[in-house]
C-alpha cells in the first residue's frame, strides 16, 4: 500500500504540495495541449479530489486555455521554474489532474488507459493491457474501476 499523503513539488523546489486521499485513476493523455505543455508525446496525470489537494509551500501562478474537447482549463505552475503541477476545469468540477512526474515517489504510478489516442505520436505503442479512447472519455468509470483493481491504495 502507498502511504498518504502523497507529496511532491516543482523542479526548483519552491512549490510543494500534498494529496491526502487516494487518486481516482492514472492514465496517459495524448491530446495536443498535453504534448505542447510537456514538450513530449503525452502526459500522465493522476485524477484527485480537489478537496484532497493543497499546496504546503509556495503560491502557484495560473494559466488558462481551451482543451482539445473545448472546455476551459486552468493550470497551476511555478513562477520560478515554470513546472506545471496540476490542471483543473473552469469552473472547478471537484477534481484536479496532478502531473505524476512531479510526485516525489512515482513508483506506484501505472496508467490504466490512454486517451486522445487520435492525436498520439505514431511511434508510441498502445498496450492491450490499457483502456483506450480516441478522444475524451464520456465515462471514466472503467478507468476508475481498473485503477482501484491495482490495489495500490486502501479503498
Ligand atoms: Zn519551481
Ligand atoms: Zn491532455
Amino acid at each position: 500500500m502507498v502511504a498518504l499523503p502523497l507529496v511532491g513539488g516543482c523542479q526548483c523546489g519552491r512549490l510543494r504540495y500534498a494529496i491526502t486521499q487516494p487518486p481516482l485513476m492514472v492514465y496517459n493523455c495524448h491530446c495536443t495541449n498535453c504534448q505542447a505543455i510537456g514538450g513530449g508525446a503525452f502526459s500522465t496525470p493522476a485524477t484527485v479530489l480537489e478537496a484532497s489537494f493543497a499546496f504546503t509551500q509556495g503560491e502557484p501562478r495560473t494559466f488558462e486555455w481551451t482543451s482539445d474537447a473545448g472546455n476551459r482549463r486552468f493550470g497551476w505552475f511555478c513562477g520560478d521554474c515554470g513546472n506545471r503541477i496540476a490542471h483543473g476545469q473552469i469552473p472547478v468540477a471537484g477534481f484536479l489532474s496532478v502531473r505524476c512526474g512531479t510526485l516525489d515517489d512515482t513508483s506506484w504510478v501505472e496508467p490504466v488507459g490512454d486517451i486522445w489516442t487520435r492525436s498520439k505520436q505514431p511511434w508510441f505503442p498502445l498496450s492491450d493491457d490499457r483502456l483506450r479512447c480516441e478522444q475524451q472519455p464520456t465515462d471514466y468509470a472503467p478507468f476508475i474501476e481498473r485503477f482501484r483493481a491495482q490495489g495500490r491504495f486502501p479503498n
